[in-house]
C-alpha cells in the first residue's frame, strides 16, 4: 500500500531533482520513520515547512508515517512572525534575529545595516553556529540544506537568490518587513549597536573630506568603528524602495 506526499508552492524547487515535477509523490513505506525525517530524505529542510496534513488533519514534525496515508506539506509563507507559537515550532523567539552562516557574509553586513541583530562570522563552523543557536535562539540564514536539517535549528531559512540586494529582499519579504530600517544602528562589522558620538571628540580620526562633509557620527560601542550617514545608507533606501 503507497503513501502520497504532496509538496506545495516554493517547496518544490527544493525536493531533489527525480521528485520535482510538483505532482505528489507516491511510495511505498517499508520503515519507521517520522514525517520530518521523511521529508528532509525527500529534500527540503524542516525549517521550510509550514504546515503537516495528515488525511487532512494538521500534525507536528513528530508524526509517524505509515501506509495508505496522505500527507500535504505546505511552505511557510510570508509574513512569517517568528514570535508566535505554533504546532510545528511551539517555543517562538522573543524577537526577529538573524544568525548568518559564513557564505552569506554580505548579506549578514546588509541586515545590519537595514537595523537587525545579525551575528556572522566567517569563521565559523557548523559547530560554532549550532552552539550559538543553542545558547540565543535566532533564525539560522543558510544556502546549506545540510546545516538547515540539523535537529538543533528550529527556525532557519534556505537563502534562495544569488545576488546580496535580492537576498536582502528575499528577507524581508518574508518576514512582512514594509516599513524602512532604522539606518545607523547597528556596525556593520560587529554586530555592535551605534551611539552618537561629538565631531569634536573624533576629529583626530577622520579624512579631511569627511570633516568638510559630515557633521553627525556614530561609534560602535563594541569595536569602536566610526559612522556617518554616507552612500551606504542611500544605496540601502534605494534597495528598500526597489
Ligand atoms: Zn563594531
Amino acid at each position: 500500500m503507497q503513501t502520497c506526499f504532496h509538496f506545495h508552492g516554493d517547496l518544490v524547487p527544493l525536493l531533489r531533482p527525480r521528485w520535482r515535477s510538483g505532482q505528489p509523490i507516491r511510495l511505498p513505506v517499508t520503515r519507521a520513520a517520522s514525517i520530518k525525517d521523511v521529508i528532509e530524505a525527500f529534500g527540503p529542510p524542516h525549517t521550510e515547512i509550514g504546515g503537516i496534513d495528515c488525511d487532512g488533519r494538521p500534525m507536528d514534525f513528530s508524526c509517524p508515517v505509515g501506509a495508505g496515508q496522505r500527507f500535504d506539506i505546505l511552505p511557510v509563507t510570508a509574513p512569517w512572525d517568528v514570535t508566535r507559537p505554533t504546532l510545528l515550532r511551539p517555543d517562538p523567539l522573543p524577537g526577529l534575529a538573524f544568525l548568518v552562516d559564513g557564505t552569506l557574509g554580505r548579506l549578514a553586513r546588509s541586515l545590519r545595516m537595514a537595523g537587525f541583530d545579525t551575528l556572522s562570522n566567517r569563521l565559523w563552523q557548523v559547530p560554532d553556529l549550532l552552539r550559538t543557536l543553542a545558547r540565543e535562539p535566532r533564525v539560522l540564514l543558510s544556502r546549506n540544506l545540510d546545516l538547515l536539517k540539523r535537529r538543533q535549528v528550529v527556525f532557519g531559512r534556505a537563502i534562495r537568490a544569488e545576488a546580496v540586494t535580492a537576498q536582502l529582499r528575499e528577507v524581508l519579504a518574508l518576514f512582512g518587513i514594509a516599513a524602512l530600517p532604522r539606518a545607523l544602528t547597528r556596525c556593520l562589522d560587529c554586530n555592535g549597536l551605534l551611539e552618537p558620538v561629538a565631531k569634536s571628540d573624533i576629529l583626530h580620526r577622520l579624512e579631511p573630506l569627511t570633516i568638510r562633509y559630515f557633521e553627525e557620527f556614530h561609534r560602535c560601542r563594541s569595536c569602536d568603528r566610526i559612522y556617518w550617514a554616507g552612500s551606504h545608507v542611500d544605496r540601502m533606501r534605494r534597495t528598500l524602495a526597489a
